[in-house]
């Protein structure tokens, strides 16, 4: 983190694919929080955000590289059913990641043939591009508790 990361900025949103579609929104939940630079979001996302004022709206278009990536084939892959722990409900949606540590790649089911089973470990939104409509809510000073933990706190300070 840089030291002109010092910013909490709070903004509602609403996601739409090319086709116009809403993929995400924050709409009825409390706005979207996060502390500027820190990879909370996007970071070409963020770049657009962090200058704007409290109340402005803006509409973002990110091409898939500064979206969620391209899709990458490499990623879709064939294991066996029997690779999973057993009792395991191995069925389209199901994520797990490639490894123990917390920081593996995320894959999920997409088909289950038999044996076979069809694992995509590209974002969900990977390879499209993301059209966002924003309205900043909020945009402060971060508190030395947030700069110390790399993240946002909500009101009251309470996170998980
Ligand atoms: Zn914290």
């Amino acid at each position: 983190m840089t030291a002109e990361n010092t910013k909490v900025i709070g903004f509602h949103y609403t996601l739409k694919n090319d086709a116009g579609e809403v993929l995400d929104s924050s709409e009825g939940h409390d706005p979207m929080l996060y502390l500027a630079g820190s990879g909370q979001i996007l970071p070409a996302l963020d770049l657009v955000m962090q200058p704007l004022a409290v109340g402005e709206k803006k509409s973002v278009s990110l091409t898939p590289k500064d979206g969620y990536g391209e899709v990458d084939p490499a990623l879709k892959q064939n294991i066996k059913l029997g690779q999973f722990p057993p009792g395991t409900d191995v069925k389209p949606g199901l994520q797990f990641r490639a490894g123990s540590d917390p920081r593996s790649l995320m894959y999920r089911v997409i088909n289950v043939l038999g044996e076979e089973v069809f694992i995509d470990g590209n974002h969900p939104l990977a390879g499209q591009a993301l059209h966002f409509d924003i309205e900043i809510t909020e945009s402060r000073e971060a508190t030395e508790d947030e700069l110390a933990h790399g993240h946002a706190h909500g009101p009251g300070g309470h996170h998980h």
